[in-house]
């Protein structure tokens, strides 16, 4: 794990706070007729103006931003697909800023989506949240996973397999993983000064997942809809700090 500096995460932020701009600048764009595509030619107008997009190029990730839509959960390719009424769409972003990354996602509803729809955004957000309320420097990466996964099952909904949040700094995916489930007092301890991305992946139906055609963008299994929220996190002394906000 590497521990960041007070400074670090003064840069960190900067950069966090930033990328949070511009998704909400991409948000406003997500209007029923726009395609992913046109979504990422935006954002990349935008990354161009601060730093550069930590997705492009990543693993031969072609666009700056993943755009997934419904089934999809995450690293959706931008494409010629139209955004219509009733979508979900996930925008995952990062920028790397003066030597740093910031990683972080939304699911924005496109016009009129379905209540039980409505009711899985509402919940994967709250899982961030309730994972951030959680941390402080001691607590264990099992703490914060079953905290997510407990609140998640009260839901009814399911947390999918094989999908994770990370630490963050100098590179993109840093040490150590931060699973959506866990039992408490399990798992790595997270020290004071360590960066990390939560980003709870939640399905409405089964948690297994699958490849799309293009190998790249993972959905269900069961091509249930599937909602992702994610935020870039310091521990600090006196608990933690949303960073890309
Ligand atoms: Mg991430």
């Amino acid at each position: 794990m590497k521990v960041k500096s007070l400074q670090d995460i003064a840069l960190m932020q900067e950069g966090g706070k930033i990328l949070a701009s511009i998704v909400k600048e991409i948000e406003g764009k997500v209007v029923p007729g726009v395609t992913t595509k046109e979504l990422d030619k935006f954002a990349e107008s935008l990354f161009q103006k601060y730093g550069k997009p930590s997705f492009k190029g990543y693993n031969g990730f072609p666009g700056s931003i993943c755009t997934s839509v419904n089934e999809e959960i995450v690293h959706g390719v931008p494409s010629n697909r139209v955004i219509v009424s009733g979508d979900i769409l996930s925008i995952d972003a990062g920028l790397f800023y003066k030597g740093f990354h910031t990683d972080m996602a939304t699911t924005v509803a496109v016009g009129n989506i379905d209540s039980e729809v409505n009711r899985l955004i509402r919940a994967t957000k709250k899982a961030l949240k309730r994972g951030i309320k959680k941390l402080r420097p001691g607590i264990t990466v099992g703490d914060v996973g079953n905290t997510i996964e407990r609140y998640v099952d009260s839901q009814g909904f399911c947390v999918v397999e094989g999908l994770c949040g990370h630490g963050i700094g100098r590179k993109l995916h840093e040490a150590p993983d931060i699973l959506n489930f866990g039992s408490r007092n399990k798992g790595e301890v997270l020290p004071e000064g360590l960066v990390i991305c939560i980003e709870p992946m939640l399905s409405m139906g089964g948690s297994a997942i699958d490849y799309c055609d293009n190998q790249i963008t993972i959905k269900t299994s069961d091509n249930s809809i599937s909602a992702h929220f994610e935020h870039t996190i310091a521990i600090t002394s006196n608990g933690c700090r949303v960073l890309t906000e």
